[in-house]
């Protein structure tokens, strides 16, 4: 019999599934909730708080399962980058970035993806398979593991590997678990997914999660977008704007438009006010991302001047617009980087 990954439950299901399995009612269902999410109990055995009965009553039906370290890499600049190995030998990797009283961990939710944006190299992999739900939860529990007494990871970003929305099934109860005051205990302010924009799951975010929605952009015309994002020609930008504006956001809060800067293509001032006329009756906040360039692409990166000419566009008529400091790049943990790591760790080799 195939035992149950007891970490791909969310709390409720996990109860659920105790009181009909074991007859275990709902005081110690919490109690293994917490030995598995606060405590990141690795055996039924080093279980905290649940009695030795039950242990060993879920040793044959269920199983806990964690990620493989397989290789740590520190860049000069504090970030760090982890590449786990999955059960069937997948790899993943997940990337922690300090910045003042900040440590966010940028973590992946597919092995590799189906977007194909041209840009990105984790799209030259193809999605290989979907993360589980405790294979999506266990990064930032894991890595919270192995930080010093008294650091805490206090943001948590669905920007690494994959496309979070094409995922939701596992994606949902792994933030759950994350969220939940038995959990991780995030707060939902400091959780955001990222999408290239997969407009018939947006909706079905906000309805299960109110965490922050951060959309990647990056063009300004739907020819210009098409060029570098597939997904486009299944849903055009004009209707994920609409999706945009339908997005039932809380007082108070805005959709961050992520806007990749490429040197020559979309990085002009008629671009910055494309981009200010598309984003119109939008509660918005723009984050420019200058491209980070590698080997494997002919794309450059718009000089510091443009970046910083585009950005006072939007600042100097009151929209908030940020722009993101590359981190990580010389281990190829910047956006876009990840998936190449076993074939840099065999090059260094
Ligand atoms: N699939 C989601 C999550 C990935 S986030 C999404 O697309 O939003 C990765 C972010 O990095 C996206 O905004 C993407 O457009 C950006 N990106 C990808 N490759 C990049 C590169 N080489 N340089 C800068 N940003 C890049």
């Amino acid at each position: 019999m195939q035992k149950v990954d007891i970490k791909a439950m969310n709390r409720a299901q996990l109860t659920r599934w105790l009181a009909d399995e074991l007859e275990v009612g709902p005081t110690r269902a919490n109690a293994v909730f917490r030995a598995l999410w606060q405590q990141g109990a690795r055996t039924f055995g080093e279980m905290e708080g649940v009695g030795r009965e039950l242990r060993a009553q879920l040793e044959p039906v269920a199983e806990i399962r964690s990620l493989e370290p397989e290789i740590e890499l520190a860049s000069d600049d504090g970030t760090r980058k982890f590449l786990w190995k999955l059960h069937d030998g997948h790899t993943i990797e997940s990337v922690l970035i300090p910045d003042g009283d900040r440590l966010t961990l940028c973590m992946s939710s597919q092995v590799g993806c189906a977007m194909a944006c041209t840009f990105c190299l984790t799209g030259d992999l193809g999605l290989k398979r979907h993360l589980t739900a405790s294979e999506i939860a266990n990064q930032p529990l894991q890595i919270q593991k192995l930080l010093p007494e008294g650091e805490r990871i206090t943001n948590l970003v669905l920007m690494g590997m994959g496309e979070p929305l094409h995922n939701l099934p596992a994606l949902v109860p792994a933030l759950e678990n994350l969220l939940d005051d038995h959990g991780m205990k995030f707060s939902h302010r400091r959780i955001t997914v990222s999408t290239v924009g997969l407009v018939s799951k947006m909706g079905e975010l906000a309805a299960a999660l109110p965490v922050n929605l951060a959309v990647s952009l990056n063009a300004t015309t739907e020819a210009q977008r098409r060029q570098i994002m597939p997904i486009t020609k299944k849903h055009s930008m004009a209707e994920l704007l609409q999706a945009c504006r339908d997005f039932p956001l809380p007082p108070g809060k805005r959709i961050t438009f992520e806007y990749v800067m490429f040197r020559g293509f979309n990085d002009s001032l008629e671009d910055a006010e494309r981009l200010w006329g598309l984003l119109e009756g939008i509660p918005a906040k723009v984050n420019l991302i200058p491209y980070n360039e590698n080997p494997h692409r002919d794309l450059k990166r718009p000089d510091d001047a443009t970046v910083k000419a585009f950005q006072h566009w939007f600042v100097s008529r009151g929209m908030s617009c940020t722009v993101r400091t590359t981190r990580g790049i010389d281990i190829s943990a910047a956006c876009g980087q990840l998936g190449r790591m076993r074939e840099q760790a065999a090059a260094r080799a």
